[in-house]
C-alpha cells in the first residue's frame, strides 16, 4: 500500500512535498466504464499522412476535437484544459522541419489537463524515404520521452510509428493511448504495421465470443488481466500450480472463465494445455504467457537450482507451449487465426538488475521470443509483450523497504503501478482490431529511470 501518495495528496501533504522538493505522486485517472475517456478535448497539430483517417478516429472514439487556437503564437486561454495534444509528424522530413514540434506543444503544454495525454505519430525511421528524413523522425524520439518527463499530475506522453500503409490501423492504439487504460505507460515508442484490421462489433465488449488463457492467474498481475479479458468478453481459461488451486478457482469464478491446475514446467504441460483448449475450446485466440518467479541473489551467491527454476518458469515453458499451441494439427494449430501471443517480461530484462542475472536473462529472453516469433507468424498472429516496472504485488510487497521505496519513486510518476495497468495494456494488445501491433515490448513503468 503506498501510504506516501495518500500523504502527499492530503492538504498538509502538498505544502511540505511541495517545500521540500520531494516526489509527488498524482492519483492516477483509470479506466471507468461510467466515464468518458479524457477530461477534456483533444488538440490535433501537424500535417502529414495521418490528418484525415485521425478525426474519423478520434469521433468514432468518443472524443471531442478542439478547434484549434486561432493563432499557434497566441497561447490558449488559461480556462482551456485539454484532455490530449495529438500530433501528426509523418509531414516532418529535415531537420528544419522539427520546428513545428516547438510551434504547435510550446504555446499549449500547460494548457494540457491533469493525467492528460500526449501523442506524437510518426514514420518509423527505417521506412522513411530520405537521409533527412530519416534523421527527423528519429529526432522525434527524445523529444517525445523528455515531454514525459516535464509532464506533472499523471500526464504521458508517447511516439507511434505508423508504417506507410497502416493508416487505417491505428484505431485501437489511439483508444488505448487516449484513456485511463494507459494510465501507468509513458515515453513509449509503440510500432503499428499495416494488417487487415477487424473491428470489433462492440468496442466494450471486443473479445466476445473469445477464448484465452492466463498462466498464472490466481493471483496478482495474472488475476488482473484474467478479470480484463473477462470484462471485455473472453472467456478466459486461468491457469496455476495446484497449490494454488483455491485461489484459483475463485478468479475463475469472478471473470466467469474456467480453471485449469498445472505446472507450466511440467514435462506434459504443453500437451496438456493443447488438449485442454482444443478439446473444451475448439482452440484459442488469447495466449498470455504471466507465470513468473524470482530467486534473488548475487551471481557469484547463486547455486544452479535457483538459476534452472527461474529459467524453467519464466522462459522455457513459454517457448515449450508456444511451440505446442503453433504445431500444425488437423485442421491447423491450435492458435487460431488472428492469434494474439503476449509475453511478460520486466524493465530488468532490458535494464539488468543486481541480484537477478538469472531474472533478468529470462526477462530479455521473452524479448527475443516476441522478435522472433513476431517475425515467424506475421499476417497470422501477433506477438508482443509488457516489461513491468514497479507494480504493487505480492511480488513487490517481499521486496526490502528501502529497496520497494526507491523502486516506487524512480519514475516520471512517482509511484507504483497497478496490476490493472499491465492488464489494460495486455487487453489492447489482444484486441482483435490490433493486428498491426505486432513485435512490441512496451514498458508499463510510469517511465521508470531504470533503463530509461
Ligand atoms: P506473483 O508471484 O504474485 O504471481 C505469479 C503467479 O505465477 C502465481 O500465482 C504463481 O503461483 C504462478 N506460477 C509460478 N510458477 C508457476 C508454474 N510453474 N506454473 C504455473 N503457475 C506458476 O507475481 P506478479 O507480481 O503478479 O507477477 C506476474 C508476472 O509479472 C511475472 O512474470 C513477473 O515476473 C512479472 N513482473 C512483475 C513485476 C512486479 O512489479 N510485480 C514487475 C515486472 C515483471
Amino acid at each position: 500500500m503506498d501510504r506516501y501518495r495518500s500523504f502527499a495528496n492530503s492538504g498538509v501533504g502538498r505544502f511540505v512535498v511541495g517545500k521540500l522538493g520531494l516526489p509527488s505522486p498524482y492519483p492516477l485517472r483509470r479506466h471507468s466504464p461510467t466515464r468518458p475517456p479524457l477530461d477534456g478535448p483533444v488538440l490535433l497539430g501537424g500535417c502529414g499522412r495521418l490528418v484525415g483517417s485521425l478525426r474519423a478516429v478520434l469521433g468514432a472514439a468518443g472524443l471531442d476535437v478542439a478547434p484549434e487556437p486561432a493563432r499557434a503564437e497566441e497561447p490558449a486561454r488559461a480556462e482551456e484544459r485539454y484532455g490530449a495534444l495529438v500530433f501528426d509528424a509523418t509531414g516532418i522530413d529535415s531537420v528544419e522541419g522539427l520546428r513545428g514540434l516547438h510551434a504547435f506543444f510550446q504555446p499549449v503544454i500547460r494548457s494540457l489537463g491533469p493525467c492528460g495525454r500526449v501523442v506524437v505519430l510518426g514514420t518509423p525511421p527505417e521506412l522513411t524515404g530520405s537521409t533527412d528524413e530519416r534523421i527527423a523522425q528519429r529526432a522525434l524520439e527524445g523529444f517525445t520521452r523528455s515531454v514525459g518527463k516535464e509532464l506533472r499530475r499523471g500526464g504521458t506522453a508517447q511516439l507511434v510509428h505508423v508504417a506507410p500503409g497502416a493508416e487505417d490501423a491505428v484505431e485501437s492504439t489511439l483508444r488505448f493511448l487516449l484513456s485511463g487504460r494507459s494510465a501507468y505507460v509513458s515515453g513509449q515508442v509503440v510500432r503499428v504495421g499495416p494488417a487487415d484490421v477487424e473491428a470489433p462489433r462492440d468496442w466494450d465488449r471486443p473479445l466476445d465470443g473469445k477464448v484465452a488463457l492466463v498462466t498464472g492467474a490466481s493471483r496478482g498481475i495474472g488475476a488482473a488481466i484474467a478479470e480484463v479479458l473477462g470484462r471485455d468478453g473472453a472467456h478466459v481459461v486461468c491457469l496455476d500450480v495446484p497449490a494454488q488451486g483455491e485461489e484459483l478457482s475463485r478468479v475463475a469464478n469472478r471473470v466467469g472463465g474456467s480453471a485449469l491446475q498445472l505446472d507450466v514446467t511440467a514435462a506434459d504441460a504443453p500437451a496438456r494445455i493443447v488438449e485442454h483448449l482444443t478439446g473444451r475450446h475448439g482452440g484459442v485466440d488469447v495466449v498470455v504467457h504471466n507465470a513468473g518467479i524470482t530467486r534473488d541473489r548475487t551471481l557469484a551467491r547463486m547455486d544452479a537450482d535457483r538459476w534452472d527454476a527461474v529459467v524453467a518458469v519464466n522462459l522455457a515453458s513459454q517457448q515449450r507451449v508456444n511451440e505446442a499451441l503453433l504445431a500444425e494439427g488437423s485442421g491447423g494449430g491450435a492458435l487460431r487465426p488472428n492469434g494474439r501471443i503476449v509475453g511478460v517480461s520486466s524493465i530488468a530484462g532490458i535494464a539488468g538488475n543486481v541480484g537477478q542475472t538469472n531474472y533478468a536473462t529470462t526477462k530479455a529472453g521473452v524479448i527475443g521470443m516476441v522478435d522472433a516469433l513476431s517475425e515467424r507468424l506475421a499476417g497470422r498472429a501477433t506477438v508482443n509483450a509488457v516489461a513491468p516496472g514497479f507494480i504493487e504485488t505480492a511480488m513487490t510487497a517481499a521486496v526490502p523497504l528501502l529497496i520497494r521505496e526507491a523502486g516506487r519513486r524512480m519514475n516520471s510518476m512517482s509511484q507504483g503501478g497497478l496490476p490493472v495497468d499491465v492488464a489494460e495494456t495486455i487487453a489492447w494488445f489482444a484486441h482483435p482490431a490490433s493486428s498491426g501491433v505486432n513485435g512490441n515490448v512496451v514498458r508499463v513503468c510510469g517511465q521508470s529511470l531504470l533503463g530509461a
